[in-house]
């Protein structure tokens, strides 16, 4: 049963990751915690899957399963949509003391997060992943939240779990888009951060596109440590955190303009290519080591090449990121596989010579 610890101020936490976990993650919460109730937060795809084990384990460890609905997808990640779990819980009558489970993608453990926040002023909150994308990257770090219409993610608060269960076997059921999406995430993580990491997943991509649960277990132990690690150097998202935001500065930008018609993954995938592109071009990155990346990201059968977007637009989006600082555009750019530096100098013909090579 490997695990991984997060550390945080005020909060440190266990991250377990163990094929099959769902059908224990109640005894494993009742070490955790004695209230009489759990309440869970799952979506329609996700709980006719697995809401049933879930619960089924809540209830053999004595706690009574109070779950709650919402429609799936990024759409429904508002206010609106979080309103009525308020109304569930409140009306069983939940206590301080009692746990939270976001059951679910990133959408799901990102709103529960916020519900957990909160409820009551804060209640035990705990994240049970279920997609490649929340396992690797959204279920740990605490930063929850919804979107508004000025921008994604622009409600929300920092509340860490008290613990995570990541059961991998549930992947079995998540549409191929979905894990991919995810795969760009654990490309990212090893780019930025571990060079054997990447050699090692340049040998074993296909395994994941198999569902390979028992690869599938070990992919997840290590993104998650390397997860973890980049938000205990980081809790508060004020220095290193932001080398998670490689590939993404581009990426939001395609995400924007293209209306979301490309998956998140997919934009962080040709993100990912663009700013390695733009790095050689820069002179700091070698370019055997672009030709691996943009090697491995097509091999995980996520885009390289064929946008069909304008670069001027593409480029223009980037200047309206909120992560922009004093109109400067930063980028977070490699100089070897397993490093990363934050740039904000990078000149506007280079951007666009980079947006320009995904056409393709
Ligand atoms: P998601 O939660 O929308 O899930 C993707 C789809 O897969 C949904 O339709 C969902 O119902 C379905 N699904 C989930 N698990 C399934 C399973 N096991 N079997 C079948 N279907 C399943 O999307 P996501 O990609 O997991 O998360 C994206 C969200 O995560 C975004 O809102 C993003 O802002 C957020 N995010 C948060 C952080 C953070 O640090 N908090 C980090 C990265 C992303």
């Amino acid at each position: 049963m490997p695990i991984v610890t997060a550390n945080v101020p005020g909060s440190r936490y266990a991250i377990t990751v163990e094929p099959g976990l769902l059908r224990r993650a109640g005894s494993l919460l009742r070490e955790l915690n004695q209230s009489d109730k759990a309440g869970i937060v799952t979506d329609t795809n996700v709980g006719p899957l697995h809401l049933p084990a879930l619960t089924a384990s809540l209830n053999e460890a004595a706690f009574q399963a109070i779950p709650h609905t919402i429609p799936a997808g990024e759409g429904h990640k508002t206010l609106l949509d979080l309103a009525p779990a308020f109304d569930t819980f409140l009306a069983a009558r939940i206590e301080r003391s009692t746990p939270v489970i976001a059951l679910g993608g990133g959408v799901i453990g990102d709103m529960t997060g916020f519900v957990a926040a909160t409820l009551l002023r804060g209640v035990p909150f705990v994240q049970v992943p279920t997609t490649l994308l929340a396992m690797v990257d959204a279920s740990v770090g605490g930063k929850t939240g919804v979107n508004h219409e000025f921008g994604k993610n622009l409600i929300g608060a920092f509340h860490q779990p008290i613990t995570v269960f990541i059961d991998p076997a549930v992947l079995k059921t998540l549409p191929p888009r979905e894990l991919r999406g995810g795969l760009a995430e654990c490309i990212k993580h090893d780019i930025i951060r571990d060079a054997e990491g990447f050699a090692r997943l340049e040998k074993n991509i296909s395994r994941a596109l198999d569902i390979d649960v028992p690869y599938l277990t070990d992919l997840v132990v290590h993104n998650v440590a390397i997860k973890a690690r980049v938000v205990e150097a980081d809790p508060f998202e004020r220095g290193e955190r932001a080398h998670l935001n490689f590939g993404h500065t581009f990426g939001h930008a395609i995400e924007t303009i293209s209306h979301y018609s490309y998956s998140h993954g997919e934009c962080v995938a040709l993100g990912m290519v663009a700013a390695a592109r733009m790095a050689a071009d820069l002179g700091m990155l070698d370019r055997n080591s672009v030709e691996r990346i943009v090697a491995v990201i097509k091999a995980a059968q996520l885009p390289v090449t064929g946008l069909k977007l304008g670069t001027k637009e593409v480029v223009d989006a980037m200047m309206f990121d909120k992560k922009v600082k004093a109109g400067k555009v930063r980028f977070i750019l490699p100089d070897r596989i397993g490093h990363v530096v934050i740039r904000d100098d990078v000149p506007v013909e280079a951007v666009t010579r980079a947006v320009e090579s995904l056409r393709g």
